[in-house]
């Protein structure tokens, strides 16, 4: 691995010490009702509401001073009851390809991983958690080793994409060639248990008077909970992305559990069923590469058959190892010729560019240790207690 990885252990923004109440990462109407509970007057509450949504998700202040059009007695009133600090940012690493991973602490016990990948052209996609941990145990993920935690809160998933912004200096949202572009929901968890909170978030995260990404440049990965992906889809209008991998019920029920409870047919039907599915509005299957499980031709064929009929492209993703992991990376001929394969039958089929691997950063790695950190509380209180 590289030796010139940046790496950056201090807290950018100092940890929140007072008991005020955050307001950024909440939604219109959380901050309405934090506006009369204070005392606002009910009829100047929505307007009230619209100026603090724009200055801190389009223009990202960090005071209640810099709120430029409101009258100095209620921006003190503010300020006396609220507070738009960030959470802790426990730590930030830089990888040599521009990768960066952010390690955020919620709340005592709850980090989180985000993930900001740059792209070649002038996009760039945030890669967002939506829980900590995961209860599904896919064999080839690092995250499925780590218990649930607990999910996000829609107020910490925004967070995410806020100290992304922060960090590369992109307020306002109509600044010109901002590189935060997308967000893809493919960091810890699987975001179709927590479709509420990822619903909500992505109401403040396209809100195109605050943070203004646009619902198009929102894909949301799952990894086949079928019941969910329609009511997704109809909510959030985001863009699909299947964690496929095999496309036999036998292989994929033994890499993912999930596929148990939910088979390949009623998988592939919900696909077909996704709301605005079109040839311009395209499903993407992930394919990850795992030597001599997944990766032979017969496997390419029977996965051409099984999506005959769905607009989709295929990501081929080459394995990220990881501590522990039984799975080997396809070598890279094995790959291209997977992908020629998939491409031949009219599928585009590229392969995914491994980023951020020095850092740890690559699709399947993240893993806090939320767990740990709790483990330890739990030794530390026990030892308080026999004292
Ligand atoms: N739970 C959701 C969202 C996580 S997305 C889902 O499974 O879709 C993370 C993506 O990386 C998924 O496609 C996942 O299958 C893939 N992945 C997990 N572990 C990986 C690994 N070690 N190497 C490459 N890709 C991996
Ligand atoms: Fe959870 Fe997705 Fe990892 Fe499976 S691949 S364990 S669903 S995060």
């Amino acid at each position: 691995m590289s030796t010139t990885t940046l790496i950056d252990n201090a807290p950018i923004i100092a940890a929140p010490t007072s008991t005020k109440v955050h307001l950024v990462g909440m939604g219109r109407d959380d901050i309405s009702e934090e506006l009369l509970r204070i005392g606002i007057e009910p009829k100047k509450v929505r307007m009230r509401t619209k100026q603090i949504f724009h200055w801190i998700y389009n223009y990202g202040v960090t005071s209640f001073d810099q709120m430029t059009n409101i009258a100095k007695p209620l921006r003190v009133k503010l300020e006396a009851a609220f507070t738009l600090d960030r959470p802790e940012i426990v730590e930030r690493l830089i990888s040599v390809d521009g990768t960066r991973k952010y390690l955020i602490r919620m709340s005592p016990g709850v980090e989180v991983e985000s993930v900001f990948i740059p792209d070649v052209s002038k996009t760039g996609a945030l890669c967002v958690s939506s829980q900590v941990g995961c209860t599904l145990t896919c064999t080839f993920c690092h995250t499925g080793t780590q218990r649930l935690v607990r999910n996000l809160t829609a107020r910490e998933i925004v967070l995410q994409v806020i100290i992304a912004r922060d960090d590369l200096g992109e307020w306002p949202t109509t600044q010109e060639n901002r590189k935060l572009t997308n967000i893809v929901f493919m960091g810890m968890g699987e975001p179709l248990y927590n479709t509420d909170m990822v619903g909500d978030s992505l109401d403040t995260i396209c809100d195109p008077e605050g943070l203004g990404i646009g619902r198009r440049r929102i894909t949301v990965s799952t990894s086949g909970v079928v019941p969910e992906i329609g009511p997704m889809g109809a909510r959030t209008g985001a863009q699909l992305a299947i964690s496929l991998h095999a496309a036999n019920d036998e292989l994929r029920s033994q890499i993912m559990p999930i596929n148990k409870k939910y088979p390949l047919k009623e998988l592939m039907q919900a696909c077909r069923d996704y709301p605005g599915l079109s040839n311009s509005r395209r499903i993407t299957f992930e394919y990850v590469m795992l030597k001599g499980v997944n990766d032979q031709p017969w496997h390419a064929k029977q996965l051409i058959k099984l999506l005959r009929g769905i607009p989709c492209k295929v990501n081929l993703i080459p394995f990220n190892p990881w501590p522990g992991s039984d799975y080997v990376c396809s070598d890279m001929e094995t790959i291209k010729s997977f992908s020629d394969m998939v491409n031949a039958a009219g599928y585009a089929s590229p392969i995914r560019k491994t980023r951020g691997q020095d850092i740890f950063a690559a699709c399947g790695q993240l893993k806090s240790d939320s767990e740990k950190k709790r483990a330890s509380t739990l030794r530390k209180e026990a030892k308080l207690a026999e004292n």
